[in-house]
């Protein structure tokens, strides 16, 4: 399964980044499977790359979505147990006197640090809660908390206030009973205690006189419970592989039991190693029942309005997908698609259905020869929920159960 993140659009004068990228392995694709529309979620549902992706794979968002936090803990190695609360992490920079409520948040990203795993190390080794916890480094300036404990709730505020100029906030219970107060309270333990200990770092102080925005306060945001989702294995009896740069998508793969690939030069952005990832992928067919190949950049050509820098790097995964066209599709079914839509013009995702094609030996091939918005509509596929996209890939493969008799 390869997603394009982000790769439909709405029309400008007719046009998309995809409609007019020049795809010919992607169109060879189109020619030689079966095509359609999709919606990833549901009509008019605006899909987020976590949400999407979980559907992808047949899992119910709405049934086993708590948040980005968890996912992001899982993404940066943590092993989640249900009941953990996790939140997303920003080493960020605070100034002014008193408590770390007091002081007002200058920098949300402390310049861009990337060096905190001292920080991080700091903190595990000197702050002590009522429960237990596990800060891990993500990258650049983000980290992933993990709160673990028989008497926490998710149902509390962030501490993040998501803007510069303002005081760090204090986590509050969004429900009246004694977990959610239980928990804002620890939560705000920790930001005490971890403020004070950043501040005094001497990793800190070194930044204090270099002129470098110090990272002396953690903020938190997207809390969430971790639940209990089966694996990719329990589900349909196959082994997963993940091939990713992006922590979001690694932390599914993580929670899903998915094995996740490395590859010299991923990112997870505009400057990935496009063909390394595919060869990875290739060589993960042999070992794997189930390969995710996923590209996160045109998503962020599409948030940042770059009509062109998206078509490019449409165009440059083309030329990459090549060998993929080798595969013996008589042993191995594509699928070629993306999690939502994010069009130039909206910056933002879209609930716009995205292209589909699904390629094995035996599909009713239909007229459809280009990989486009304009042209997926023709296909045999018609219009799909993405929460059966893999039901129907099993069903092409004959690796599904029958439903009674
Ligand atoms: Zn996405
Ligand atoms: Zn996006």
């Amino acid at each position: 399964m390869i997603i394009i993140d982000g790769v439909s659009d709405r029309p400008i004068d007719g046009k998309t980044p995809l409609s007019e990228a020049y795809t010919p392995n992607m169109d060879k694709i189109a020619s030689l499977g079966i095509n359609g529309i999709m919606d990833t979620i549901a009509p008019g549902i605006r899909p987020g790359s976590d949400t999407g992706h979980l559907a992808l794979l047949g899992y119910d968002p709405f049934k086993y979505y708590t948040g980005r936090g968890p996912i992001e803990a899982a993404g940066a190695g943590i092993e989640l147990q249900p009941g953990d609360i996790a939140f997303r992490v920003n080493f960020g920079t605070v100034e002014g006197n008193g408590n770390v409520f007091d002081k007002i948040v200058i920098d949300r990203r402390a310049g861009r640090i990337n060096e905190t795993q001292p920080l991080v190390n700091a903190i595990m080794q000197n702050v002590k809660l009522d429960v237990d916890f596990i800060l891990a480094k993500g990258s650049g300036h983000r980290a992933a908390l993990v709160l673990r404990g028989n008497k926490l709730s998710d149902k509390i505020t962030d501490t993040d206030p998501k803007v510069i100029g303002k005081k760090v906030k204090k986590c509050r219970p969004l429900e009246d009973d004694e977990k959610a107060r239980f928990t804002a309270e620890i939560v705000n333990d920790f930001m005490e205690k971890t403020h004070r200990i950043l501040e005094n770092h001497p990793l800190n102080k070194e930044r204090g006189k270099k002129g470098l925005l110090k990272a002396n306060v953690l903020l938190l945001r997207g809390v969430g419970k971790a639940v209990h989702i089966p694996t990719f294995r329990e589900k349909y009896d196959m082994s997963l592989a993940v091939i990713s740069g992006t922590t979001l998508i690694r932390g599914i793969g993580k929670i899903l039991g998915g094995d996740l690939i490395d590859v010299k030069g991923m990112t997870g952005s505009k400057n990935t190693n496009i063909k390394g990832k595919v060869e990875a992928a290739i060589r993960c067919l042999d070992k794997y029942d189930f390969v995710l190949l996923h590209f996160k950049a045109p998503d962020e050509f599409g948030h940042d309005g770059d009509f062109n820098g998206k078509k490019e790097f449409i165009e440059r995964i083309d030329r990459e997908l090549e060998p993929i066209l080798n595969l013996d599709f008589s042993r191995i079914c594509l699928i070629l698609t993306g999690d939502h839509s994010t069009p130039v013009m909206v910056k933002e995702h879209t609930a716009d259905p995205v292209p589909v094609i699904i390629l094995h030996e035996g599909v009713r091939v239909d007229e459809v020869k280009r990989f486009s918005e304009f042209e997926a509509y023709k296909g045999g596929l018609c219009r799909i929920h993405g929460m059966d996209l893999t039901n129907i890939a099993l069903d092409l493969i004959d690796r599904a159960k029958k439903f009674g008799a």
